[in-house]
């Protein structure tokens, strides 16, 4: 028998992403649903001050909605010249929810002074599962990386085209989505719910 596990996402590659980190860790019986396969119910405004805050408040929302066990992540870039900022506020820096070109060309603007040795970030995702029966578990996933002084690349999304992960010579936008996912803040947080997500499945 399958049991359902939500993940409170509308994103297709976010459900394809945790169904291949599932199929490759050889956990069977679970089927991975997202948004738009349970009915609609109130999601909280993301306003935690940390990114666990935000990825448990949904995971709890989920779970509590739908009675399945839930998971929620929540996910940004933290630049070490900014203090760590743009973090929870990285989907909006430029002001407006979700204009990747804005943000990009703001955060360059802001960093354009910025010598390339204090040009560090990590990309940053806290992912959390919450069962109806009580249990709560969240997990931290870092990616670390340089900022570049333009764009490079055109695959991915967000600050992809900016972010050149440790260790390689490409932007995270110049990587194919498998090379990414292996590599990722993502796929790290995910890859340490493995364990509890292997016990549910039973
Ligand atoms: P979300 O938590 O997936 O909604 O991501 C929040 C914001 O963080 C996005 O709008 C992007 O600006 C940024 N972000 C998170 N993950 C990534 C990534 O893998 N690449 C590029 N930008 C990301």
């Amino acid at each position: 028998m399958t049991r359902r596990v939500l993940l409170a996402s509308r994103n297709a590659k976010k459900l394809t992403e945790l169904r291949r980190i599932l199929a490759d860790a050889g956990v069977a019986g679970l089927e991975i649903v997202g948004l738009d396969d349970v009915p609609e119910y109130p999601e909280a405004p993301e306003t935690g001050a940390t990114f666990e805050e935000n990825a448990l408040a949904k995971a709890r929302d989920g779970a509590r909605a739908t009675r399945l066990p839930c998971i929620a992540d929540d996910s940004g870039i933290a630049v070490d010249a900014l203090n760590g900022m743009p973090g929870v506020l990285s989907a909006r820096w430029a002001g407006r929810h979700g204009d990747d070109a804005a943000n990009n060309t703001l955060l360059l603007a802001q960093l354009s002074d910025t010598p390339d040795e204090r040009r560090g970030a990590s990309f940053v995702s806290a992912c959390a599962l919450v069962i109806p029966a009580g249990a709560e578990i969240v997990v931290r996933g870092e990616w670390p990386g340089t900022l570049a002084r333009e764009p490079q690349g055109d695959g991915g999304f967000g600050y992809d085209p900016l972010f050149h992960p440790d260790g390689g010579q490409l932007s995270a936008a110049q990587l194919t989505p498998a090379e990414k996912d292996g590599a990722s803040h993502r796929g790290r947080a995910l890859a340490q719910l493995l364990p509890a997500l292997a016990a549910l499945a039973g």
